[in-house]
């Protein structure tokens, strides 16, 4: 069963928002990170393109993710149902894969922080590269916030579950394509026996 991380299984904004705030002020920029925080599912690369040029942006990209590993980090928190979503996994036998945009030993030292366990993590993939991943560790399902996550799933003959927890309204993802649409991921355990039943 794959998961996302940021906005699914765990509120980052504020530690990506004090990770801006500290990038700023190290490079004397004003980048507006409370509102990209607001927005997270595009890469990061993608998102200082707006801000840098583009020789300029891997440099940026790797002061952000070593900032992000101590400020960011300390800013994650879990979102409602994550650890009875990933329990009630373990505890039907299934596996727990995180596949995310997030620098991987980033997305680890988050999850760590927040205590959430998870059997894998594959990080810094992003929109076709997540469907890529899911393959090929069999995902039967992936649980996901955004638009490309459905894409994702998609691709990965995958069952596409969206949670409603991040910049996306339930509407909006429903009319995404997604087969299954949760307010958050506290409507998880109920929809997992559901699916299993059917
Ligand atoms: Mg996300």
């Amino acid at each position: 069963m794959g998961f996302d991380l940021d906005m699914t299984l765990i509120d980052s904004r504020p530690g990506v928002a004090a990770t801006f705030a500290e990038l700023n002020r190290v490079l004397g920029t004003a980048i507006p990170g409370d509102e990209l925080a607001e927005r997270l599912g595009p890469t990061l690369e993608m998102e200082m393109a707006a801000f840098f040029p583009p020789e300029e942006i891997p440099a940026v990209c790797d002061r952000f993710r070593e900032i992000y590993a101590t400020i960011g980090v300390a800013g994650c928190s879990r979102l409602p149902g994550a650890e009875a979503a990933l329990g009630t996994v373990a505890a039907l036998g299934g596996r727990t894969l995180v596949v995310t945009a997030k620098y991987e030993p980033n997305a680890h030292r988050c999850l760590r922080a927040v205590d959430l366990r998870v059997d894998h993590v594959v990080g810094w993939k992003h929109g076709p590269q997540k469907g890529a991943a899911l393959l090929e560790h069999g995902a039967l399902a992936y649980i996901g916030d955004t638009p490309p996550d459905i894409e994702a799933a998609r691709a990965a003959d995958a069952i596409a579950v969206a949670v409603a927890s991040g910049p996306w309204s339930a509407e909006q993802l429903a009319a995404h394509g997604a087969d299954v649409v949760l307010g958050s991921l506290l409507e998880f355990p109920a929809w997992l026996a559901a699916a299993l039943d059917a």
